[in-house]
């Protein structure tokens, strides 16, 4: 008898993480099981790999811990005891409780608490964006990543965004700023490459000597938090040298004359010790940068970390402003395409931003910690829901975010895939669906193809995506309006429906057969060429009357550079993790080892430590444990941790956001983490 063996079927999708490559995946279904999942290798940007934190995601879907049920706490807050309940048992429940909540001391008294956790149209923001602001909860302001950037580049250009990532290729100069390409952009590093077989430059300008400095032309290792003083200066010496394209900056900025001024101040002598590199260093730099056209400057996530992020971001735009190397193919400035994206697709439509209460409060996802604890808050925060975020980990000050999730009068419900540091905290876990489980469409952040993400499998035990969540929770709560209940196909469909040109062709139909489309943004796309930019002068506004009328200077400058005791503490990922996803996992735990702190040969042998010594990293917010590593790869004076969900070397489930402030930027709401100072002491 010869047993008949099901066929394959073959499922496009694309991964959901908070990452810029969005990846496109081919996954393998036999008889309802998931058994392969890789790179699409028709992908043009990503090119057929994943990477080595999704390369096995059929263990995290099939994972033995996986929450395949609601579960209802039954220990102490923390403790991470559940029992199981039925999803009617605990909807109803929760309805009931807010109801009592909303009834005592208004909506406002619910917290949504979301963040990147799973990211695409639908999934990340859409029909919680329609419960939660119709029924008048608080909003939460989601600034920590991204947000900084966005706005000080916005002060100077417009936009956060800039040209498309993939024009790199056309460029001659490229200072990747403040980003680990190799590891956290993984494929855009193979267009960097190309650009340097067609002679470009690379240069990395980082406080650590990381994979990308090592695999660069060129590694300028700057100080913590100085590099709007480099850009500074590097401007100083192409205004004194003649080296500004003042024909282009003549008709496409304003505030020229001013910035030069100020750019007077900033000598390359005059910053070298801000910046912590030699006068000679600086001034090749500038030189270079301004005379080999197109030059690109690659600013990511890591100079917004701190407390003069967003100025940093105004500075570097006008830099490449002065350059003229906007009207150059592969020229200018290359930012997260987020916002290119989000331009063409009809995202009102989807979130319907009509529907929400007007003048209801917003706190910042920053001050979490402090807000669950407040006794001025009014009303205070009674009930979080957490979805497609982990705050117990990725929020700075930890001790603070412990101390509100442990109070017993509030009620917190957090949907995922597994009981994370923050779900242990919880009163429901309720079970989520990973992305091989849920339909979704997924625009990049790192370059301009629109994937859709079709479910491969049923989702596992009783699992929701986020979308029927929040139907199921809008029927609890008594809701019947229709746009509570849109099905996410009839929400992509209306989000791929708005005319913009850039969407002219791609249908949900497209996409279903495709997996992925590039929007129809011009091959040869030189956005600010010509001028353009969306500011209220339209032009690049190298002197910037918003920022003087909203109390900033309106010139670039340093910004506040923060100095302290101790070592200067810069955290950073891991090819392992994904922030805190994939921690609960041991393949990923195994290969990356206990956590660890990497300080500098000169600021161990001060401290007495050497590598492999069991070590305290404290300051005045608490301490953690960890194993000494001791390398030049990091600057004198700096300490490198990887963030995530990586516990102590204790095991008390600690991470490094236990010593990050929660401090505001200068504008843009986002966090000056990378502004915390710490001692490193040994524990023998
Ligand atoms: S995390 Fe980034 S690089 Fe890795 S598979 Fe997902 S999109 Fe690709």
């Amino acid at each position: 008898m010869t047993l008949s063996v099901p066929p394959v079927d073959i499922v496009r999708g694309a991964c959901g993480h908070d990452c810029p490559d969005t990846c496109s995946w081919v996954v393998e279904v036999r008889d309802g099981k998931a058994e392969r999942l890789s790179g699409d290798p028709a992908h043009p940007f990503t090119r057929g790999t994943l990477c080595a934190k999704v390369n096995h995601y059929l263990e995290r879907v099939y994972h033995p811990d996986r929450v395949l049920f609601p579960l209802k706490r039954v220990g102490p807050k923390g403790e991470g005891r559940f029992e199981r309940v039925s999803w009617d048992e605990a909807l109803a429940d929760i309805a009931a409780r807010w109801r009592d909540i909303i009834e005592e001391s208004g909506a406002e008294a619910i917290l949504p608490y979301s963040s990147a956790g799973m990211q695409g149209v639908i999934q990340q923001a859409s029909l919680d964006r329609r419960l939660f602001g119709s029924m008048g909860c608080t909003r939460l302001a989601r600034k920590i990543c991204g947000a900084v950037a966005s706005a000080g580049l916005a002060a100077t250009i417009g936009t956060g965004t800039g040209i498309d990532p993939e024009a790199v290729v056309h460029s001659r100069f490229i200072i990747l700023w403040g980003t680990n390409t190799i590891v956290t952009n993984l494929h855009f590093w193979p267009l960097v490459l190309e650009a340097q077989r067609r002679g470009a430059k690379i240069v990395v300008i980082d406080p650590i000597r990381t994979r990308t400095a090592e695999a660069a032309d060129w590694h300028v290792q700057i100080k913590p938090g100085s590099d709007a003083a480099l850009a500074l200066a590097m401007m100083h010496v192409m205004i004194r040298d003649g080296l500004v394209d003042h024909e282009y900056v003549s008709q496409q900025a304003i505030g020229y004359d001013a910035l030069a001024n100020r750019a007077r101040e900033y000598s390359p002598a005059s910053v070298s010790q801000t910046v912590g590199l030699p006068v000679a260093t600086i001034e090749q730099l500038a030189r270079e940068y301004a005379t080999t056209q197109p030059s690109l400057l690659r600013p990511l996530i890591g100079p917004e970390h701190h407390r003069n992020g967003a100025m940093v971001f105004r500075t570097l735009a006008c830099l490449a402003t002065l350059s003229g190397a906007w009207k150059h193919r592969g020229g200018g400035l290359a930012r997260s395409t987020h916002m290119l994206q989000f331009a063409a697709l009809d995202i009102d439509r989807v979130e319907m931003p009509e529907v929400n209460q007007p003048g209801v409060r917003t706190l910042n996802m920053r001050d979490l910690g402090n807000d669950l604890c407040s006794r001025e808050l009014q009303p205070p925060v009674r009930s979080l829901i957490v979805y497609g975020a982990n705050p117990m980990v990725s929020m700075p000050n930890q001790h603070r975010t412990r101390e509100g999730l442990l109070r017993e009068d509030l009620l917190t419900v957090v949907h995922e895939l597994f009981v994370t540091d923050t779900a242990r905290y919880a009163d429901y876990v309720l079970p989520a669906t990973s992305q091989i489980e849920h339909l979704d469409l997924s625009p990049a952040w790192g370059h301009l193809y629109l994937a859709l993400n079709r479910p491969a499998i049923t989702p596992r035990g009783e699992s929701l995506c986020n979308t029927e969540l929040f139907r199921r929770l809008a029927h609890a709560l008594g809701r019947t309006e229709p746009w509570l209940f849109e099905s996410d196909e009839s929400m992509l469909r209306a989000a791929l429906a708005s005319g913009h040109p850039w969407l002219d062709g791609i249908t949900y139909e497209r996409l279903w057969d495709e997996g992925f489309v590039r929007l129809n943004v011009p091959e040869d796309w030189r956005p600010f060429a010509n001028g353009g930019f969306a500011t209220p002068s339209g032009k690049a506004e190298l002197y910037s009357e918003t920022l003087r009328e909203q109390g900033h200077d309106p010139l670039p400058w340093t910004g506040e550079i923060r100095t302290g005791d101790g070592l200067q503490l810069i955290t950073g990922k891991q090819l392992q993790f994904l922030n805190s996803g994939y921690s609960n996992m041991d393949r990923h735990r195994r290969r990356a080892g206990k956590l660890f702190v990497e300080i500098h040969p000169d600021d161990a042998r001060t401290r007495g430590v050497a590598t492999g010594d069991a070590v305290r990293v404290w300051n005045e917010r608490g301490e953690v444990r960890a194993v000494c590593s001791v390398s030049d790869r990091v600057r004198p004076g700096v300490a490198w941790m990887p963030f995530g969900g990586l516990t102590d070397a204790s095991g008390t489930q600690q991470s490094v956001n236990v010593l990050t402030p929660e401090e505001p930027t200068d504008w843009g709401g986002g966090s000056g983490l990378y502004d915390a100072f710490v001692e490193v002491t040994g524990t023998a």
